[in-house]
């Protein structure tokens, strides 16, 4: 982090040290006393230059003093100035000190005015002068007491010269003396200036040196703080480079750049902050080196490895002088590492994404939004190129049964497998989507017609209808196929799927036909479909179903053991509607257990009704039963209560399973194992239509065995190979102790054949078509007997009351055969 520290560094500081402050101190002292002594001898000067005029003075002028006047002569001597009267005594004070003033100015003392010869003279001065009238002197007299008063006068001017030649001797002494005193003075303050400025001039060169050397070490302590800040700041600018491209590296991961041009971006950062001269990383098959071109060829001076859980590890190297990597170099170069494993991680992470958003999680394949995205392009490329292009919609027959017998971890398993069957039938160019649950969707951009789209679909429901084996058991289902071709007027993806789809659930509701091709007539049809199972879910509350009866007889002589309920749809101003055009569909939304439920208490109701009216006492109602009615809780208690409430024995009901059912179910499933230890059998029905083998007909839980109304059609062809499945049937059933019921007889050849093969009971239309309740009851109330007609045998006529299936309606969709296994 860069502080102020490092941004304004100090320069070289000068400090005096304690000599240094001494000897300033000394030098400070050495000029206040050459001032001192400057101010002094200017002082002296000035005395003795006052000295020497007050000499002059004395020498000029003299003054006398007389005792009772004041008489002044100048140099010249020519003139008396004044005399001042005697008696005056304050005036005499005054000439007094006056007086002394003068002879102190004459540098004379008192004592020298007192001298013999300079008294005498003045007493004779004063003697002329007391003679002389007072005042001044008129002009006349003046030159009378002047000659009288000057030569007194003189004599006393004489006596005060020689007392002032004695006393310019002394004063002339004593500026000698005072010459002599300014001279010495002088000389000491020469030698103490000279001292002082030696020693300044020491002091000054001292300091100097002291503070070059001051300056020098300060200086060297500021280029080396330099070189520190400049170091810091290189190692600054690195770490700076560092974070900086570290944030654009994140950036450009986190914004999922392209992974390889993250890796270059990596090794150059790497490259640049290290300083070394080449770099490499190497992942799995990608190879990375900084600058482009550079010599890798040595021994790395640094190596970090780089995990990629998808690539396997990889390495980050550095080539050049391992000396030359620092601290910073080192750092930079573990984050460059940590960096690109983050971006590995990142784009697997995204690829993971982006396969989960586009694939299937369960099976893998390709899911709805990839089918249509290639579609499209599928789409695009085949109408510019004028190529064919089909879509195969698969969907698996059962699976919901399966699912909920085997649950869903097996139904998921199954799942899987189918998807990779589905898969290893197409070729690599096709895709292979699951839109979910078990509905498959196959895209062939290159299908050249229909022939091979239909040998495809073929081969893909060989390959789905083998037995799965799942937890060591076997399941089974089916698939149907639509199939769609592109041509010019197809609009979109969507629309393709759409038409593969009603192709596909065409297919489903036709017997047998479990591939179909689309054509635009199927549209209103399965629009109509559609509309069906709504329609379904208030057909119970709007009493639209009706039960129906087909008597199941004794074949030689055509007696009513008992009946079979078949349901029937009464749509109010629609044709009827039969079983294998809605049960499926009630399959498919669950609403079979209610429909279930109230078929079983219908047939309970009226049988009791019967019986109680003297009817049926001996006969059995078979009832269609869904293994997801089996599977519902309580089924079997609500049956055997059911009974109860209407008085009838279990004896009297019999459930049909199909084969499919009840291997769903598990063989032995409790509830099953309940109702027909309460009494209830347990019939298994279109048997040979699914896949138990004649010898696991022994561990069914079953009582009666109904073959498939597909036996007796052949039987009437004459097949031998037929006949003789039959017979092993009968002869099976005879060993099991198992009842047998043959469906669907149609004619007496078939009826006799039968007969013959030890086949015993059966039903169909040859004896009866299932008929509403009042029918049947009359039936019963004729003698229970359906009669045979002696020769041709089915002729496709019915009652009005009860019309034969392929009767009741022009809509083929309609008319769907009993034994539709979907
Ligand atoms: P299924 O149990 O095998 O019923 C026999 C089917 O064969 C009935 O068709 C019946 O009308 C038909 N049939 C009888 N004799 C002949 C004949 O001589 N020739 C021909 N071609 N067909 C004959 P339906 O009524 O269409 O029923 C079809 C299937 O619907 C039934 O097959 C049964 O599996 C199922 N089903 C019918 N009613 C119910 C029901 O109430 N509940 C359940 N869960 N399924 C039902
Ligand atoms: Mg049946
Ligand atoms: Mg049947």
């Amino acid at each position: 982090m860069i502080t102020d520290r490092w941004l304004t560094p100090p320069g070289p500081r000068l400090t005096l040290n304690r000599g240094q402050q001494l000897v300033a101190a000394v030098l400070v002292m050495l000029l206040i006393a050459l001032v001192a002594i400057g101010f002094q001898s200017s002082a002296d000067q000035n005395a003795y230059s006052q000295h020497s005029a007050r000499s002059e003075a004395a020498t000029t002028n003299t003054l006398f003093t007389v005792r009772d006047s004041l008489t002044y002569i100048d140099r010249a001597q020519q003139y008396l100035l004044g005399v001042v009267p005697r008696r005056d005594v304050q005036l005499a004070r005054a000439m007094l000190a006056q007086r002394l003033r003068v002879i102190a100015t004459n540098g004379l003392t008192a004592a020298d005015s007192t001298g013999p010869d300079y008294r005498a003279a003045l007493a004779a001065l004063d003697a002329v002068v007391a003679k002389a009238p007072p005042g001044l002197l008129p002009v006349g007299q003046r030159d009378q007491w002047a000659g009288t008063i000057l030569p007194r006068s003189e004599a006393l001017s004489e006596r005060a010269h020689e007392l002032a030649t004695d006393n310019q001797v002394e004063q002339h002494r004593m500026d000698r003396l005072a010459e002599r005193n300014l001279l010495r003075g002088r000389v000491v303050q020469l030698a103490m200036l000279i001292s002082a400025l030696i020693l300044a001039a020491i002091l000054l060169w001292w300091v100097s040196a002291n503070v070059v050397r001051q300056y020098r070490s300060a200086r060297k302590a500021f280029d080396d703080e330099r070189e520190v800040l400049r170091q810091t700041e290189f190692r600054l600018d690195r770490v700076s480079a560092l974070e900086r491209g570290q944030a654009q590296i994140l950036e450009r991961i986190a914004t999922a750049g392209p992974v390889s041009s993250v890796l270059r971006q990596i090794v150059q950062l790497a490259a640049d902050v290290s300083g070394a001269p080449a770099v490499r990383m190497s992942i799995g098959r990608r190879t990375v080196i900084y600058p482009p071109g550079a010599d890798v060829s040595g021994t790395p001076a640094w190596t970090g490895v780089v995990t990629d859980n998808v690539d396997g590890s990889g390495t980050l190297q550095v080539f050049g002088d391992a000396e030359a990597l620092d601290e910073l170099a080192h750092t930079a170069l573990v984050r460059c590492r940590d960096l690109a494993v983050l971006s590995l991680e990142r784009d697997a992470s995204a690829r993971r994404l982006s396969y989960q958003a586009s694939h299937d999680a369960l099976t893998g394949l390709a899911n709805r939004s990839l089918l249509l995205t290639r579609l499209s392009k599928s789409l695009l490329l085949s109408r510019r190129r004028g190529t064919p292009l089909a879509l195969l919609f698969c969907d698996l027959d059962r699976f919901k049964m399966v699912n909920d017998s085997i649950g869903h971890a097996g139904g998921d398993q199954l799942l899987i497998e189918a998807a990779r069957r589905l898969s290893g039938t197409v070729r690599e160019s096709d895709t292979v989507a699951r839109l979910g649950g078990d509905e498959f969707v196959v895209l062939c951009p290159e299908l050249p017609d229909r022939t091979q789209a239909l040998a495809l679909a073929n081969r893909i429901r060989t390959a789905l209808s083998v037995p799965y084996t799942i937890d060591g058991k076997e399941a089974f289902v089916d698939v149907s196929i639509g199939i769609t071709f592109a041509d010019e007027s197809t609009v979109s993806g969507h629309e393709l799927m759409r038409e593969a789809d009603v192709a596909m659930y065409r297919a489903k509701l036709t017997d047998g036909h479990h591939i179909n091709v689309f054509d635009s007539t199927l549209e209103a049809e399965v629009a109509q479909r559609l509309d069906l199972d709504a329609a379904l879910r208030h057909a119970v509350e709007r009493g639209e179903l009706r039960c129906s009866a087909q008597p199941i007889v004794v074949l030689d002589t055509g007696v009513i053991t008992g009946f079979e309920m078949l349901l029937q749809w009464h749509r109010p101003g629609l044709p009827v509607l039969y079983p294998g055009a809605f049960i499926p569909l009630a399959e498919d939304n669950g609403m079979i257990v209610e429909i279930g439920r109230w078929v079983l208490h219908e047939t309970i109701q009226t049988l009791a009704q019967w019986r109680a009216d003297g009817l049926a006492l001996d006969l059995t109602m078979s009832v269609n039963v869904s293994p997801r009615q089996v599977r519902e809780t309580g089924f079997a208690e609500e049956v055997l209560q059911m009974l109860a409430a209407a008085g009838l024995p279990p004896e009297a009901l019999m459930i049909e399973l199909t084969e499919h059912a009840l291997v769903d179910l598990r063989v032995a499933h409790p509830t099953l194992a309940r109702l027909r230890e309460a009494g209830v059998s347990v019939s298994l029905d279109d048997f040979g239509t699914g896949y138990s083998s004649l010898t696991q007909l022994r561990t069914l839980p079953v009582d009666q065995i109904k073959l498939d109304r597909s036996f007796a059609a052949a039987l009437d062809e004459g097949d031998d190979k037929q006949r003789a499945v039959v017979q092993s049937v009968v002869a099976l059933a005879r060993a099991l102790s198992l009842d047998l019921v043959v469906e669907g007889i149609e004619t007496i050849a078939e009826r006799d054949t039968l007969l013959d093969l030890g086949a015993d009971k059966g039903q169909g239309f040859l004896y009866h078509h299932p008929v509403l309740w009042d029918a049947a009851r009359a039936l019963l109330e004729s003698g229970g007997v359906c009669p045979v007609p002696s020769d041709g045998g089915y002729t496709g006529l019915a009652s009005s009351e009860n019309p034969s299936p392929s009767e009741s309606t022009t809509v083929t969709s309609q008319l769907p055969s009993p034994s539709v296994s979907t």
